[in-house]
């Protein structure tokens, strides 16, 4: 299997530290606020990179974070007069929702900032008296970047040039720092903020600390794989980078993997632009396996940008393997021929020449777009080659097969069950119950969970009526 490495820029074979056994960690959001398409990209890439792996057989322990300290997240429990953690609660447990719907498996550990404030301490310490990191008079610590030598090394970036060019790239430049790349290790407590005891201030972490304290927690001081959006190589990853290093003596991460953009009209969906869609909102239009197989249908290195046109692409790709799979179904149920012709059975064999094309694919830095087009290759051929005639063993190794590496791409290919009109029916029933009850937070609920599977509700003098969108 070959990856590309951000820190190499080269494609390399992977080769995990422990054989049979892959330590990775991935960045996760910042919660406070449904997480956009653009936050699902490392997701859903990433989960099917675990996947693919954990296919090959290794036994995959996956870390990935919850920034649950942040300005953003401060600021939002100030508007809304909650505490900090109540925020960050609401939108794991949210993020947690969405990740289910886009069937982005669950990490090995999902650790959060705040419940590991101990270890971020004890490694700023350790920075300190090796010398690497200082505390100015207000108590803020700073990492001594000029100190690590080999600062710049995953973004390719000269140390010189940062400081005498592109201000943009600085790390706020306040006067108390002895170099204006020197970055913020811990900072002390603004009026309102969260906060706690340290031996320089009370305060709380500066945001690239979290992920080489946990990363060395949960998975080592040298882990396999480290991986995020690209635009986490600079600062966050380098920043980390040189806190881990620095403080273990040893690699980080041996495999830098990024994700390129989710982008709207070609530019970077973000927050800040207000230019994004939550996968919230993508859920009352689509199945959020619609929205997984879009990310899928690109390689996750190139910019994908994120059309209505694309997405009933993906609509209709996703229901072609799914069609396919519920006519062999049909096939298995009504066949009365049981067992496999002789010639069924070599042309059964022969089923693992597409496994052995998906995986070449997927080996090549996971080339999820062509391991799809595999797929389709083999409904094309279950369509084709699967009849009447066939038998219910033949048709079941052409079903199992697609099933098999649709699922390492994390595609449920299940038909999900009609919805019948009774079942709108008591749903409406109970929405009438919760109502009268005053219950209006699961009114609303009922109302979207019919408004996601196409039925709008209408309010009438003769009461409430419904029809299919
Ligand atoms: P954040 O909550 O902004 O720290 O982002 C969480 C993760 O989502 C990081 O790995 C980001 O790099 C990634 N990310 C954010 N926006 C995008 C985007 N438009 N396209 C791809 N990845 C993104
Ligand atoms: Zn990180």
């Amino acid at each position: 299997m070959k990856v590309y490495n951000t820190l190499t820029k080269k494609k390399e074979e992977f080769v995990p530290l422990v054989p049979g056994k892959v330590s990775m960690y991935v960045c996760g959001p910042t919660v406070y606020n449904l997480i956009h398409i653009g936050n699902a990209r490392p997701m859903i890439v990433f989960d099917t990179a675990r996947r693919y792996m954990e296919y090959k057989g290794y036994e995959v322990n996956y870390v990935s974070n919850f920034t649950d300290v942040d300005d953003k997240i401060i600021k939002k429990a100030m508007e809304e007069g909650v505490s900090a953690d109540e925020i960050s609660q609401r939108y794991i447990a949210e993020c947690k929702k969405d990740m289910e719907g886009m069937n982005v498996k669950p990490a090995t550990t999902h650790p959060l900032a705040t419940r590991e404030i101990d270890g971020m301490i004890e490694m700023i310490s350790t920075l300190m008296e090796k010398g690497y990191a200082y505390a100015a008079e207000d108590g803020t610590v700073y990492f001594r970047t000029r100190k690590f030598s080999e600062y710049g090394k995953l973004s390719h970036k000269n140390l010189d040039d940062l400081r005498g060019g592109n201000r943009s790239l600085l790390v706020s430049g306040e006067e108390q720092k002895e170099d204006p790349l020197d970055f913020v290790l811990w900072k002390p407590k603004k009026e309102g903020e969260p906060f706690w005891n340290s031996p320089w201030c009370e305060g709380r972490p500066g945001w690239h600390i979290e992920c080489s304290v946990m990363s060395k927690k949960y998975l080592g001081e040298e882990i396999d794989i480290h991986a995020g959006g690209e635009d986490l190589i600079f600062p966050h990853h380098e920043n980390e980078i040189a806190q881990s290093e620095c403080c273990n003596g040893k690699t980080f991460a041996r495999y830098w993997l990024h994700n390129a953009f989710l982008n709207i009209d070609n530019r970077k969906m973000s927050k800040s632009l207000g230019n994004f869609f939550t996968v919230r909102e993508i859920s009352e239009k689509y199945d959020l396996q619609v929205l997984r197989f879009f990310m899928l249908s690109a390689h996750y290195r190139s910019p994908l940008n994120f059309s209505a046109e694309l997405m009933e692409a993906s609509k209709n790709g996703l229901e072609r393997i799914i069609n396919a799979v519920e006519n062999l179904k049909f096939l298995i149920q009504n066949t009365p021929v049981k067992e496999m012709t002789g010639e069924e059975e070599k042309e059964a064999a022969a089923l693992s020449e597409y496994a052995a094309r998906f995986d070449a694919a997927m080996d090549d830095d996971f080339n999820t777009a062509d391991a799809i087009s595999v797929i389709f290759e083999l409904v094309k051929y279950a369509n084709t080659n699967v009849t009447e005639e066939s038998s219910a063993a033949f048709a079941e190794a052409v079903k199992a097969q697609i099933e098999q590496l649709a699922d390492v791409l994390g595609l449920i290919v299940e038909k999900k069950e009609e919805f019948l009109d009774a079942d709108i029916e008591k749903l409406i029933e109970e929405r009438q119950a919760a109502r009268k009850e005053k219950n209006f937070a699961r009114a609303d609920e009922i109302r979207d969970i019919l408004l996601k599977k196409g039925i709008v509700l209408k309010d009438t003098r003769e009461g409430v009526k419904w029809e299919r969108a």
